[in-house]
C-alpha cells in the first residue's frame, strides 16, 4: 500500500525528523507514536456541534493510530463546501482511504471522482453518499430499524397494538439531504402507516410525508420553530399524546417548545416523545422524565467495523459485509456492513450505557 504524504512535503519539513514530519503533515497525525506505515486514512466528518460526531472521530483516529495507521480527521462544521476542499486537501495529501459522513450525501460527487483517479477507496460512514459509482463501501447503522424502533416504542406506549386510540401525534424528520433521514421515516411509516390508516393515529397538522416533516441539518431549533408553529395553530383545543423525533437535539428543541405552552406538570404530561444517538442531554432528559426514548448507536462498534473494512482493503482480502441489496446510492448498490441501533429509555439506560463504559455515572449527573 502507497504511504501517503510526499505530496505535500516542503523543504522546511524534510529537515524535520521522521516523527515531526508525520505531524507536520497529516493534521491529527501519528499523535501516540504510531509508524504510520500501514497506511493512511482521511477521515471527514460533518460537525463537532453534535457529540456523536465527535465520538465517532475520536474512535476511528484512536483505533486506526493503534494499528500503526496515521490520519487525518476533518469537520466540516455542517458547510458543504468546508467539506469538499477537506476531501480535496487529504486526496492531495495522499490518503489511502477515505472514510466520509457527509454533509449533503449528493455534494460530493466531483471530489469522489478526484479520489477514484487517484485511487483512492471510499468509505461512506454512517450516511451514504449519492449518486456517484466511486464509493467502494458503506459502514452504517440499520437506519431503517432506527425508524422501526422509533415507531414501535410509541405502538407499544400508547397501546397501538391492543386497538387503543384516537391519539394526536406529530412526526419530526431529519435533514432532507441525509439519505439515512429518508431511510428513517420509511422506517417509521413501516410501523405508522396502518395506524394512520385505521385512524388510532391522527396527526392534526396533517403533517406526514418526508418533505412535510423534514429538518434541514437535523438542527434543534427548527424543530422547535416548527413545533411552536404546530401547537399554536393545531392544538389550542387539543392535546398531544406522541412526538416521533428522530434526534435528541430535535427532541430537546421541541420540549421546549411543549414546555412553553404548559405541557410538563402531571395534569398536562408531556407526550411521549422519542430520540436518537443517547446524547447526554437526551439521557439526562430521559432520566429527569421529560424524553421518553433515544436510540443508542454505539460509535465504538461502528468505528470497529469500518477499521475490519480498512484492514481487509488493505490486505487484499474480503472486506467484511452484511448487506448487499438495500443501500442504492442511485447509481449503484453499495456493499455495506451494519450494526444494531438499541432501543433505550429509562428502564435499560443503565444497563446499556453504562454497563457498557459508553457513558460514566458521573457523566449522566
Ligand atoms: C445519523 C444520526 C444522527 C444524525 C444527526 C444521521 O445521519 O445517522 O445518528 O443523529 O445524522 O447528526
Amino acid at each position: 500500500m502507497k504511504f501517503g504524504f510526499k505530496k505535500t512535503v516542503t523543504l522546511a519539513a524534510l529537515l524535520l525528523t521522521g516523527a515531526t514530519l508525520l505531524a507536520a503533515c497529516g493534521g491529527s497525525s501519528a499523535s501516540d507514536g504510531s509508524s504510520g506505515e500501514k497506511g493512511y486514512v482521511g477521515i471527514a466528518m460533518p460537525t463537532k456541534s453534535a457529540e456523536r460526531w465527535i465520538a465517532d472521530g475520536n474512535n476511528m483516529v484512536e483505533e486506526l493510530e493503534k494499528l500503526d495507521y496515521k490520519t487525518d480527521l476533518q469537520y466540516g462544521e455542517d458547510k458543504v463546501e468546508n467539506q469538499v476542499a477537506q476531501i480535496e486537501n487529504m486526496i492531495t495529501k495522499g490518503v489511502d482511504t477515505l472514510v466520509i459522513a457527509s454533509i449533503d450525501g449528493s455534494a460530493l460527487t466531483d471530489v469522489l471522482e478526484k479520489a477514484h483517479n487517484e485511487g483512492i477507496k471510499v468509505i461512506a460512514y454512517d450516511r451514504l453518499l449519492m449518486n456517484s459509482e466511486y464509493v467502494d463501501y458503506y459502514a452504517t447503522f440499520d437506519n431503517f430499524g432506527v425508524g422501526v424502533l422509533q415507531a414501535s416504542y410509541i405502538e407499544e406506549k400508547l397501546g397501538l397494538n391492543d386497538g387503543e386510540g384516537p391519539f394526536n401525534i406529530e412526526l419530526f424528520g431529519g435533514s432532507p439531504d441525509d439519505n439515512n433521514a429518508l431511510i428513517n421515516y420509511n422506517g417509521v411509516m413501516s410501523i405508522f402507516q396502518p395506524y394512520f390508516d385505521s385512524g388510532q393515529l391522527v396527526a392534526p397538522s396533517k403533517q406526514t410525508s418526508f418533505n412535510q416533516i423534514a429538518t434541514l441539518r437535523w438542527d434543534g431549533s427548527t424543530a422547535q420553530a416548527r413545533m411552536d408553529n404546530l401547537l399554536s395553530a393545531n392544538y389550542t383545543d387539543k392535546t398531544l399524546d406522541a412526538v416521533l423525533s428522530p434526534y435528541d437535539p430535535i427532541s430537546l428543541g421541541i420540549i421546549s417548545s411543549l414546555k412553553g405552552v404548559g405541557y410538563g406538570p402531571s395534569d398536562k404530561p408531556l407526550p411521549v416523545i422519542t430520540g436518537q444517538d443517547a446524547t447526554v442531554a437526551g439521557v439526562k432528559s430521559i432520566i429527569a422524565g421529560e424524553q421518553t426514548q433515544t436510540i443508542f448507536k454505539d460509535t465504538r462498534i461502528l468505528a470497529k467495523n469500518t477499521i475490519e473494512m480498512i484492514e481487509a482493503i488493505n490486505n487484499d482480502e474480503e472486506v467484511p459485509v452484511n448487506d448487499t441489496e438495500t443501500y442504492d446510492n442511485g447509481v449503484k448498490v453499495v456493499p455495506t456492513y451494519l450494526a444494531n441501533p438499541i432501543s433505550v429509555d429509562k428502564d435499560n439506560y443503565k444497563v446499556e450505557l453504562i454497563d457498557t463504559d459508553y457513558y460514566t455515572e458521573a457523566d449522566l449527573k
